[in-house]
């Protein structure tokens, strides 16, 4: 039996030729070959037997190092973003720290956006700021302010998030790795919000792309992991972070590698129905007085709906609202819905409603990265639009 991890057979599994909606289901999906099974099993065992020492069936020797139920989300997920490498891990935090222990040390430095995700910056600020790793905040939809937070020789990370959170500001993603190249700075992307089938980051140049699969991928809210995939020509870094991940061992377990890989297989369609949703919901929204200010890159008053539209091919179902009476009214408006229910992460096909402010983006109150206490942030699921129309008229004329 050919090794189940050699690059080679990943790549066979990959149906790199086919579309995206293909890659989905079939990438790492190949049937058991020994019933016939089209669902590979879930191999929810931690060691596999040898025959004579260092005999490995296919290359599996420890549930640590690899197992075959992960392996399947692993080339699932390098499939979808096209990618060389895919990793998966026990969350999206896991994912970041061990990129970032594998490329950082004592004295470098790392750019961040400002409004990234509130665990990314609380990880970077209060874990490896512990560790003498010195990092600065900037708006990376900014290219001259990204440029000039850059410490050359010591910035050695560019991470980015777009569309943001919760501000959903558009990032350009082939200028910053453009910039990143140049100032020899790894660039990540969190493609956590669009998801592979609105938007391929590594297309565009970054050097590896990060996931909370908790989100999108996964998709039904009953699975926490994270994964990250790596760029063609960082091989050695992929190599890298494949044994940070075994050394230090945040790992997915079989069953929710799984899950994970069962929500991917209708991630194109959901995201679809999401972005269709998301943006009936910012139009009407957009025209309420008790609205200030609607943050939802699909629409043509948002700041960066043209770079979106090139970068993207849907806008997603993330949006965030600036309520005109504040934080009394925002603190209202969140706990008053019905069908969007309150309650913190996203990209689940049913709607949540979160309050950053005090929620997310607790973490990161006081800080450069904080959220104005105005905003609400609404992940709009794909239950049927009009009733989630009918939530929001409702909560509205209620505030
Ligand atoms: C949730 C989230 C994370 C963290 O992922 P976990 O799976 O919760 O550890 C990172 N980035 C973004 C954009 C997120 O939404």
């Amino acid at each position: 039996m050919k090794d189940m991890n050699t690059p080679e057979l990943r790549t066979e599994q990959r149906h790199d030729d086919a579309r995206f909606d293909t890659r989905a289901i079939h990438a790492g999906q190949a049937f058991d070959p020994t019933t016939g099974a089209v669902i590979p099993p879930i191999y929810q065992t931690s060691t596999f037997v040898q025959d004579g020492i260092g005999g490995l069936r296919g290359g599996y020797e420890y549930s640590r190092s690899s197992n075959p139920t992960r392996t399947a989300l692993e080339t699932q997920l390098a499939a979808l973003e096209g990618g060389i490498r895919g990793l998966s891990f026990a969350s999206g935090l896991a994912a970041e720290d061990a990129l970032l222990r594998t490329v950082l040390a004592p004295g470098d430095h790392v750019v961040i956006g400002n409004d990234v995700y509130g665990g990314t910056h609380r990880l970077v600020r209060r874990i490896f700021g512990g560790w003498s790793i010195r990092h600065a905040t900037v708006d990376t939809s900014d290219l001259a302010a990204v440029r000039d937070a850059i410490e050359l020789g010591t910035t050695k990370v560019l991470w980015v998030e777009t569309p943001s959170n919760p501000l959903m500001k558009i990032s350009d993603v082939a200028a910053l790795a453009e910039l990143g190249d140049e100032a020899g700075v790894l660039v990540v992307v969190d493609n956590t919000f669009a998801s592979p089938a609105l938007q391929q980051p590594l297309a565009f140049g970054a050097a590896v792309v990060v996931h909370s699969t908790t989100k999108y991928l996964g998709g039904h809210s009953d699975v926490v992991g994270g994964g990250l995939v790596f760029a063609a020509g960082q091989e050695e870094l992929a190599e890298r972070v494949t044994f940070t991940q075994f050394a230090a061992g945040a790992i997915s377990g079989p069953f929710d590698a799984f899950l994970t890989s069962r929500g991917i297989k209708t991630l194109g369609i959901r995201m679809q129905r999401h972005s269709q949703n998301a943006l009936a919901i910012a139009r009407r929204l957009d025209e309420h007085a008790a609205v200030e200010r609607v943050y939802y890159p699909g629409l043509e008053s948002h700041s960066g709906h043209e770079l979106a539209g090139r970068q993207m091919s849907g806008y997603g179902g993330m949006l965030s609202i600036a309520l005109a009476g504040g934080a009394p009214a925002a603190r209202r408006f969140a706990e008053s819905t019905s069908l969007f229910q309150l309650a913190e992460s996203l990209g689940g096909v049913e709607s949540l409603v979160n309050y950053p402010s005090d929620m997310t983006h607790a973490s990161v109150k006081g800080t450069e990265a904080e959220v104005p206490d105005s905003i609400v942030r609404l992940s709009v699921g794909i239950e049927d639009v009009d009733d989630l129309l009918d939530d929001i008229d409702r909560t509205l004329a209620r505030l």
